[in-house]
């Protein structure tokens, strides 16, 4: 083991041989590349760089290196359970207590690093703050997990996303927080932000009344106040048009956005997180076999259409129910297959998955490239995934800032 100094600490040099490096930015795969890695960075990327004497070298001369992947569009301690709950969320909430989340969310935080994605966005649905804690858990080491971003509470308009009509005192629950007019709008985003949310997420349009465009630009404006980007859930054509016109960071689900509003997302910048949903995951969202068929072909059919408009489109899941024999890894993975089946190329796919990504979070600087001074966050699969995106499903190497966290042979 060769020591260096950095900095003030001591740290340790890895040099990982790789038969081909993918950049996913601009679209190559270089032969025969080393990346040095000292400490949680990378050092330098190059053919025949020079290894340091007693470094650890990690041998994937076999294999494609390319960056650790984003889910923009997680909700790591969600599970719903249609057969338990109807998939109505106040019946997920009541059902589970904020330490059992937390416990299932470590364990899907583990399935979603194995499978290759090193950072996600959490967009709330995880009561009193699990996600907060779940963040903090693997910050400090005590369990395994992605990087996270974390929303927080959701907030949205009375009711939220719930459909049950209930007792108040039970609709207050900690799975949203109801903000209606600015004063509690500005409230509900200065309380997330206290404890610890790194975006606010709103759900536009979970009921018959919705976030006006001027209510979101009152969002944008006091969540930017902190350095906060806004996420925005909008399942109708009303609710995508308002988040599009107000200039949200993104758009989550968009799957009734017209062409007009599409393009008008991209003059905006506004970024589409797109969670088009495989039929599987429909199914077990309680979806009958036609009705996720017809689902899905929307979704894509809107992917598809997106693509055109030429906005950023960047890899989101949504996934929050359990499919028998997958885990929340492989589940956010199959998701690539409706990227494939709207026509949209490898590299762009992976791009999604990215640079886009690490954009749209805001980590561009520190993630989502393999370059010299960026976190050592890098996967390895058997064959390169510009050739076809198909590899992904075959990560089977995984550091995440300089450490290994599997190595499968
Ligand atoms: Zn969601």
């Amino acid at each position: 083991m060769l020591l260096l100094s950095w900095g003030s600490a001591w740290a340790q040099v890895t040099a990982i041989r790789a038969g081909r490096l993918v950049d996913p930015e601009v679209g190559t795969a270089l032969d025969n590349q080393v990346i040095l890695v000292e400490g949680s960075r990378i050092k330098a990327v190059g053919p025949g760089l020079a290894i340091p004497e007693g470094a650890t070298v990690i041998d994937l001369t076999g294999a494609t290196v390319l960056p650790g992947l984003f889910d923009a569009h997680t909700h790591l301690c969600a599970t719903l359970d249609p057969s338990q709950d109807g998939g109505e969320f106040l019946l997920m909430s009541l059902r589970s207590r904020a330490g059992y989340r937390a416990l299932r969310g470590a364990a899907h935080a583990r399935e979603m690093l194995e499978a290759g994605f090193t950072t996600v966005r959490d967009l709330g649905n995880a009561g009193d703050y699990a996600d907060i804690d779940l963040r903090r858990a693997i910050k400090e080491g005590l369990v395994s997990g992605p990087t996270m971003l974390a929303a927080g509470r959701i907030i949205a308009p009375f009711g939220g996303q719930f459909g049950v009509r209930t007792r108040r005192e039970v609709l207050e629950d900690p799975e949203y927080r109801f903000a209606d007019t600015r004063d509690e709008l500005l409230k509900a985003i200065r309380e997330n932000i206290f404890f610890g949310a790194d975006v606010i997420k709103v759900v536009v349009d979970g009921q018959r009344y919705a976030y006006s465009t001027d209510d979101l630009r009152f969002i944008i404006a006091e969540a930017g106040k902190s350095g906060l980007k806004v996420a925005a859930h909008a399942q109708t054509k009303e609710g995508a048009h308002r988040a599009i016109e107000a200039g949200v960071a993104s758009i989550e689900h968009g799957f009734k956005a017209t062409d007009e509003d599409l393009a008008l997302a991209k003059k905006n910048g506004v970024v589409l997180v797109s969670t088009d949903f495989p039929e599987d995951v429909l199914r077990a969202f309680g979806w009958d076999a036609a009705g996720a068929r017809r689902v899905h072909g929307n979704q894509v059919e809107r992917l598809k259409r997106a693509w055109k408009a030429g906005l950023p489109i960047v890899f989101g899941t949504d996934v929050m129910v359990e499919v028998q024999g997958q885990t929340r890894g492989s589940l956010a993975l199959s998701y690539i297959d409706s990227f494939v089946e709207a026509g949209i190329p490898p590299r762009a796919i992976l791009q999604s998955m990215t640079v886009h990504a690490a954009r749209l979070l805001g980590v561009e600087k520190e993630r989502g490239a393999i370059k010299p001074g960026l976190l050592a966050d890098l996967v390895a699969t058997p064959r390169n995934p510009l050739d076809d995106i198909q590899a992904l499903k075959q990560i089977h190497f995984v550091m995440k800032e300089g450490r290994v966290v599997r190595r499968s042979p």
